[in-house]
């Protein structure tokens, strides 16, 4: 099986800070990490070639540090990792991002594409499903479980309050969620092989064949017209009362905000 897993990588925390005035991404100080459901999804696609042969491909579009997130990968056990790296990715928002990352795709063989649900800084969850679209292959989002059958896979799709088991068959992309496999330790052996023995390839826009137009800033439709930290709101007040007296209490607090 030829899997292609794309990893991103993204600040080590959920709670975003951002600069009040320019309403930017304040990320010095913070270090980074690959995305936990990338994570997840890159150990299931170990797991998948442990059980039936095949490679595993991880794919990143970020800045030259993101090579530190490839190489972890590589030492969890990736065969090859390729970074997509340069000016022409700058600014990009999620459709440049997946017609880059499809773009690149397009170079390779693969049966399964594995992306993350979604990630952690960004949170849209657009990438994934877009790669499917950019590629017209089938797309199965919110992965709970794996299992390999002939020439395609059987998915456990979890959702708030329901499973939902679908059988897809290859090419397609399947989107991960953290629960997805517990990814595994590195050894020291692995991590030394990772630096020493392997290389990160690196391509620019000029080795993917995309189309100018689709890629970076001017290949980004969305504009983010302001971005501002959610304001905290004062704690509650509990009042516990039942029947007649708590609908009394309701609506006397309604008068009083001068709601009703
Ligand atoms: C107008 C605009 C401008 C932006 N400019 C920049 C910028 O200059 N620099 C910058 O860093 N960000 C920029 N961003 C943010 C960037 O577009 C998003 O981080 C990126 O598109 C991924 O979206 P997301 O984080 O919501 O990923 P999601 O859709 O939540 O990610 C889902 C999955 O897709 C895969 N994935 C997502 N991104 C990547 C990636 N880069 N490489 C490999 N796999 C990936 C992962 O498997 C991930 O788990 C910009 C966003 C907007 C809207």
């Amino acid at each position: 099986m030829k899997i292609i897993v794309c990893v991103k990588q993204v600040p080590d925390t959920t709670e975003i800070r951002l600069d009040p005035v320019n309403g930017t991404l304040i990320r010095d100080g913070i270090p980074s990490v690959m995305n936990p459901d990338d994570k997840a999804g890159l150990e299931q696609a170990l797991r998948l070639r442990e059980s039936v042969g095949g490679d595993v491909t991880v794919l990143s579009m970020g800045p030259p540090q993101a090579e530190v997130m490839l190489r972890e990968a590589l030492a969890m056990g990736a065969d090859r990792a390729i970074l997509l790296s340069g000016r022409a990715f700058a600014g990009s928002d999620t459709l440049a991002t997946s017609s880059a990352l499809a773009a690149a795709i397009r170079k390779l063989d693969y049966d399964l594409i594995i992306t993350g649900r979604q990630a952690i800084d960004g949170d849209t969850a657009q990438v994934g499903p877009q790669i499917a679209e950019h590629l017209d292959i089938p797309n199965v989002s919110y992965a709970e479980q794996v299992t390999p059958i002939d020439g395609g896979i059987i998915v456990k799709r979890s959702f708030e309050d329901r499973y939902q088991i679908q059988r897809v068959m290859f090419p397609c992309l399947i989107t991960a969620l953290g629960e997805l496999a517990h990814p595994r330790y590195m050894t020291p052996g692995a991590i030394f092989d990772a630096y020493r023995v392997h290389t990160i390839e690196q391509w620019s826009d000029g080795d993917i064949e995309a189309d100018a137009k689709r890629l970076g800033l001017g290949g980004s439709p969305t504009r983010v017209k302001k971005s501002f930290p959610k304001s905290t709101k004062p704690a509650g007040v509990v009042t516990r009362a039942e029947g007649r007296q708590a609908a009394d209490i309701i609506v006397a607090k309604l008068k009083e905000r001068f709601l009703i």
